[in-house]
């Protein structure tokens, strides 16, 4: 029996299955969704070097790290919270690993890269070194003394 398969869009050319390929990989995201979730949570490496790469194109940065130059520790060497991808849910969340340029004058080159969370990386992305002693010496002197009685 021959039947002629549904085409999606007829214009496009490689039809496969009666699917273009881009609706035949939009299938194939959505059926696997939870096996490629489920991927990335135990390895996340991948994402952020594809994503980090995508940046450096975008800025125009130096990229020359590979997979093996992104190593996630347990938890954020700056903040101390636990770094966890996505939190499950598949959405960023403060504890998030996040590519750091710790030199953010230079691009993405071994020894220029840390992982550190996502609040630490957007906090940090907002200032130099001299801002932020600033921005913590002034939060510190503006710290209300305790109120007699208290404590
Ligand atoms: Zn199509």
């Amino acid at each position: 029996m021959t039947r002629k398969m549904a085409v999606c869009h007829p214009e496009s050319p490689h039809q496969s299955h009666g699917l273009c390929p881009r609706c035949a990989m939009q299938k194939y995201y959505v059926e696997n969704k939870e096996i490629l979730r489920a991927s990335r949570r135990r390895n996340p490496t991948s994402d952020m070097l594809f994503a980090a790469k995508r940046r450096a194109r975008a800025k125009g940065l130096e990229f020359t790290i590979t997979k093996s130059d992104i190593v996630i520790p347990e938890f954020c060497p700056i903040l101390g919270i636990k770094l966890a991808v996505n939190g499950g849910g598949g959405r960023v969340a403060d504890g998030s690993p996040s590519l750091d340029r710790i030199d953010a004058s230079r691009g993405y080159v071994p020894g220029n890269i840390a992982v550190i969370s996502y609040k630490a990386n957007a906090i940090k992305s907002f200032g130099t070194v001299e801002e932020h002693r600033r921005i913590a010496d002034w939060m510190e002197s503006m710290k209300q003394p305790h109120p007699a009685g208290a404590l």
